[in-house]
């Protein structure tokens, strides 16, 4: 990885974040791994650049978007980690092996004893043309949130107290609800988290994850600005 040290933070849901730990590469990355075919390099990024990264974006050339990376650690609730899971291909670009080497870890409950639990701020309502989605708020806020409150409380509750009783944490832990935060650290290249926030920033994703996929492209457009832009140019503003 990078000597640069950086340190990025960017909050998300009540108890949720997303923080960079290291990064490898910069903009001139991907261009300077492309131009390798002809023997040149730039030390500068320049309008040049620019449009040889564009091109490389608009035609598909993906592969040199691959040299960049980002290792972060995500706090997020169980029900948003199971679906980030699903994107599988993280750094590992020569295997053909469907799960590839994705680079994650994850905080285990067979030795941490969980204490963090997702509140919504408000409870939607099911969307009716898609059967996966939300749409508006139930009617009944207050309700809601009692009957939230109340089953989250319990299964809290029963676990911290078969905890107490001696009870093996990998055991306990299984009456937990997918409202409790984990904790994963995931190293992925540029063009994974672009597929990743291209999936996920987008209307019919889980509302929660929608949150991560925003401040993802947060960061991206923070610590590869031009890269970042460029391919928000040529697919999501076109998207939208
Ligand atoms: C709105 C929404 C709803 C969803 N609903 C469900 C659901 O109900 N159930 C469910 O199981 N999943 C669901 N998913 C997950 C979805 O099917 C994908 O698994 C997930 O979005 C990861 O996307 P990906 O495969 O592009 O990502 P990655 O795994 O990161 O793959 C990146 C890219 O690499 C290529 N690739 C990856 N693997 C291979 C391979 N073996 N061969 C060739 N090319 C490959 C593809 O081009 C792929 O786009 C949903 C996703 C979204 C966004």
């Amino acid at each position: 990885m990078s000597e640069k040290k950086i340190e990025y933070i960017e909050k998300v849901l009540d108890k949720g974040y997303i923080e960079v730990v290291d990064m490898l590469g910069d903009d001139l990355t991907p261009v300077n791994a492309a131009r390798v075919s002809f023997g040149g390099r730039s030390d500068k990024f320049t309008d040049k650049d620019r449009r040889l990264s564009k091109f490389l974006i608009k035609h598909k050339h993906f592969s040199p978007f691959r040299h960049q990376h980002v290792m972060m650690i995500i706090k997020a609730p169980e029900f948003v980690m199971r679906q980030w899971y699903k994107h599988v291909v993280g750094i590992e670009t020569t295997s053909d092996h469907p799960t590839k080497d994705h680079a994650w870890n994850e905080i285990s409950g067979r030795y941490v004893e969980y204490s963090d639990f997702y509140m919504p701020k408000n409870f939607r309502a099911q969307s009716d043309d898609n059967k996966q989605a939300s749409e508006g708020l139930v009617g009944d806020q207050a309700k809601a949130e009692k009957l939230w409150r109340e089953a989250q409380g319990n299964s809290i509750s029963a676990y911290e107290k078969m905890i107490d009783m001696g009870m093996a944490k990998e055991q306990a832990r299984s009456i937990l609800p997918l409202t409790v935060y984990t904790q994963v650290w995931w190293t992925a290249s540029f063009q994974s988290i672009m597929n990743f926030i291209e999936l996920r920033d987008e209307a019919t994703a889980q509302v929660e994850i929608q949150e991560y996929a925003r401040a993802l492209k947060k960061i991206m457009l923070e610590i590869f600005p031009e890269t970042t832009k460029l391919w928000q140019e040529v697919y999501w503003d076109k998207a939208e």
